[in-house]
């Protein structure tokens, strides 16, 4: 989903280091555990849902095809929030992932040396071993979310399910644009210039016919022709790199697209939310006010000229730019006239 910015160092430490005991300690009957089991997987079947549907309006890409990965969409398995073992009273598992680490409290360099040679014999421990389909890939604090090609998963743990990105007490137009956007990204990783190349059960096979495979380069062409034409000037003016950003603009454009259909269709059901006080805003601007709000960061002019050259994200201003430049509906909402800036003439559309 997102670069894991690295904040301040030490916590940065912890969050990778205590995968999952944090969760334990912070607390046993969260309000996330209520939500864990209802609203996040509802929401993922809605978007899940939302994605085959799009599929209908796309010419680029034939019947077979359409029906592959329709099948590869509805195989996609989700984690959610933390493994359920971490919860129990007396969890041998958990005790066992941690018994033979040894830190101490004045050896801060000896500590991270003990995590990087558990994890290194953890690894290697999995060589030839079959594939856990139950284990989780990162851990329960991360505010972050990810995609696994070969396991066809998507994994959103419990760090990125509170605001901005959702709430059981926030509107479902920012829920939508916030946690919503974030699952049809992670879903659309599936079918982006990388995951594409993988079957739903995770294996590399190529289940595309030549005339959808080559239809979706061409429609990727415009994406890296786009997105390599903005210059970021926080990195001495560069232009961002539309190839090695490929694959998180796909998963971004189709990602926004998904959560507001989905979002639409809820609204059809269940009515308009009313407007929040002091904002003049009306129920779909909102949904793309917090799809950018999710965006908003901050870079040192240095860490710009690095991630510039190394991260397969785009700046942030450019994912929130690129996504919305791209979408008829984003003009509807905010009356952008043909042309302007931000409804281009010229629109890049994949999924
Ligand atoms: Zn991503």
């Amino acid at each position: 989903f997102g670069a894991l910015r690295s904040r301040r160092k030490c916590l940065g430490f912890v969050l990778l280091l205590q995968v999952f005991s944090r969760r334990r300690v912070s607390g046993t009957e969260t309000p996330s555990r209520r939500l864990k089991s209802f609203t996040v997987s509802d929401l993922i079947s809605k978007i899940q849902t939302a994605y085959v549907e799009t599929l209908e309006e796309l010419s680029w890409m034939d019947s077979p095809s359409k029906e592959k990965a329709r099948e590869k969409a509805m195989a996609i398995k989700e984690h959610i929030g933390y493994p359920d073992h971490i919860l129990q009273e007396s969890s041998q598992k958990l005790d066992q992932e941690y018994a033979h680490l040894n830190f101490s409290e004045e050896h801060y360099f000896e500590n991270i040396l003990e995590n990087l040679q558990s994890e290194a014999q953890k690894s290697l421990k999995k060589l030839r071993e079959p594939v856990d389909p139950d284990l989780w890939i990162i851990g329960a604090a991360v505010v972050n979310a990810f995609y696994s090609p070969n396991r066809n998963q998507i994994v959103f743990p419990a760090g990125i399910l509170q605001p901005p990105f959702f709430s059981k007490h926030q509107h479902q137009a920012l829920n939508f644009g916030g946690i919503g956007m974030v699952i049809g990204h992670e879903i659309t990783h599936g079918f982006d210039d990388n995951g594409r190349n993988f079957d739903k059960d995770g294996n590399m096979l190529n289940w595309w016919s030549n005339y959808s495979a080559d239809h979706f380069k061409e429609q990727s062409q415009c994406m890296v022709q786009q997105y390599g034409n903005f210059i970021w000037n926080l990195a001495g003016g560069q232009n961002v790199s539309g190839i090695s950003t490929l694959g998180e603009n796909i998963a971004d454009n189709g990602g926004v697209r998904q959560a507001y259909k989905a979002y639409l269709k809820w609204v059809e059901t269940e009515g308009e939310e009313p407007q929040l006080p002091g904002l003049d805003m009306d129920h779909k601007q909102l949904f793309f006010l917090n799809f950018a709000q999710v965006w908003c960061g901050a870079y040192r002019p240095e860490y710009a000229s690095q991630s510039i050259k190394t991260d397969s994200h785009s700046p942030l201003e450019y994912r929130v730019l690129g996504s919305l430049q791209n979408f008829e509906a984003f003009s509807e909402a905010f009356q952008c006239p043909i042309g302007s800036p931000m409804n281009p003439e010229q629109k890049c559309r994949v999924w």
